[in-house]
């Protein structure tokens, strides 16, 4: 039975924090693969300006060929409509049975889960690893614990958790590289150079196709 790694993402830029935390939770959960799934149209980005998916996609390829473990997956630039992941999750599901899925994020969106479309059901088809990121509130952690605290029980570990399915949630802090795709985007918009941010393969993309700001980053 394979163990694959899930990590969804607008991915706009895809940087070192989020492909770090996919080669270190791989590794420390010895999963087979990781796959990198970047959103076509990010239902909690709605209304917001994304970079084209076609870019956002092609810059996840280029960051995922440095690594053996990781991997990517259009499966939302394939489908209609919003992506919402419990709709990738069952896709996932139906065409790697057999396999062992463990869907990774970060307690941003780990803490708007609530949110989601049908979030609950989300436990049916995955463990879920929670990344510990900085500026992490305990307290919202809580809370979203809390409301599904009648369906999830502790377990003798800390940090982990039990759904009713039988998958766990754990709470993990890795290496932690404390960077983001809007701090990104706005250190782009201030022509300032975003060196040792993303792969090299990932800032020249984004400089020969004049991405988030114009000839910005060229320095
Ligand atoms: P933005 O700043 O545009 O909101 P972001 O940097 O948070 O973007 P996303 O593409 O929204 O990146 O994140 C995809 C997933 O990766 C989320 O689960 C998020 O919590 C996680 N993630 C983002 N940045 C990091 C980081 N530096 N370390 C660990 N996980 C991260």
């Amino acid at each position: 039975m394979q163990r694959l790694g899930i990590l969804g993402g607008t991915f706009d830029p895809i940087h070192l924090g989020h492909l770090r935390t996919a080669e270190e939770i791989g590794q420390d959960l010895d999963l087979d693969k990781v796959y990198l799934i970047p959103s076509a149209y990010p239902p909690h980005k709605k209304g917001k300006p994304v970079a084209p998916f076609q870019h956002r996609l092609n810059m996840v390829l280029l960051a995922s060929a440095h690594s053996p473990i990781l991997d990517v997956l259009d499966l939302e630039g394939k489908r209609p409509g919003l992506s919402y992941s419990i709709e990738t999750l069952k896709e996932i599901h139906n065409s790697f049975q057999d396999s062992e899925l463990f869907f990774i994020l970060g307690t941003d969106a780990f803490t708007e889960i609530m949110t989601w479309r049908e979030y609950t059901s989300l436990f049916d088809y995955a463990h879920f690893v929670i990344i510990r990121r900085a500026g992490f509130q305990p307290e919202k952690q809580e809370a979203v614990l809390a409301d599904i605290s009648l369906k999830t029980k502790k377990t003798s570990k800390p940090d982990v958790f039990t759904a009713p399915s039988g998958k766990t949630l754990i709470f993990k802090s890795p290496t932690l590289l404390d960077i983001s795709s809007t701090r990104i985007r706005q250190i782009i918009k201030d022509g300032k150079s975003i060196r040792f941010l993303v792969p090299g393969s990932v800032r020249d993309y984004i400089i020969e196709k004049d991405l988030y700001g114009k000839y910005a980053n060229s320095r």
